[in-house]
């Protein structure tokens, strides 16, 4: 039997941090944002799809999509966003099943999906367990503004455009705060894989 974990956030709560201590731990993790880069290439139905939709404006010299081209139409355009949304889900899902499948029958105990928007474009289905990486508001803004550097404006504008985190907490099967040190986070990853079973390499 494996273990299949959702692992999700918002921008600059600990999510990758998170996800790196599963890797750490010999866990595979399959990235969301990894496989939606690859649907979106040359080739690819959900690229033909997005031509299409978004015309060849949208692309690159070299006919690759221009992502923040993208990401600004859509961020400024909620119709946009749904048909860009509308493409691209139903293809992530249907690679995150496949590469999930393929390590099951690989015989791996563990398998984490690390899905930023796991319960806004409900792919919980998808997973046994979800676990949520937390921090509040003001943590949250003060590790974007040090990571990005935005301005104090962009880095609001980005976090408001997402669900709250403390509105998440109610889908979480468990939920890590991040609000303190490394080390804090690591005493409550370390619990969790114990409280549900997780047999990791250096845990
Ligand atoms: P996400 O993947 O959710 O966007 P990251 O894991 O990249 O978030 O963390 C956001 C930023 O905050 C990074 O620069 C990271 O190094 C830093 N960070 C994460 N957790 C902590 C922590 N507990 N204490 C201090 N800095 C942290």
């Amino acid at each position: 039997m494996t273990l299949t974990i959702g692992l999700t956030g918002g921008i600059a709560s600990g999510k990758s941090t998170v996800s790196q201590m599963f890797k750490e731990a010999g866990i595979v993790v399959i990235d969301a944002d990894v496989i939606a880069r690859k649907v979106v290439e040359i080739g690819e139905e959900a690229y033909e799809q997005i031509v299409e939709s978004f015309g060849e404006e949208i692309l690159l010299p070299d006919k690759t999509i221009d992502r923040p081209k993208l990401g600004s139409i859509v961020f400024f355009s909620e119709d946009k966003r749904l048909i860009l949304n509308s493409i691209v889900h139903p293809a992530v899902r249907k690679q995150m099943l496949k590469e999930k499948e393929e390590h099951m029958k690989n015989g791996e105990e563990t398998v984490v999906l690390d899905i930023p928007l796991l319960f806004e474009s409900k792919l919980t289905s998808l997973v046994d367990k979800t676990l949520l990486v937390y921090v509040d508001y003001e943590t949250q803004l003060s590790r974007l503004l040090s990571r990005n550097g935005f301005t104090k404006k962009e880095a609001e504008a980005r976090i408001q455009s997402q669900m709250p985190l403390k509105d998440k907490i109610q889908f979480a099967d468990a939920v890590i705060d991040n609000n303190g040190t490394i080390e804090a986070t690591k005493d409550q990853f370390h619990a969790i894989c114990e409280q549900w079973g997780i047999q990791g390499k250096v845990l």
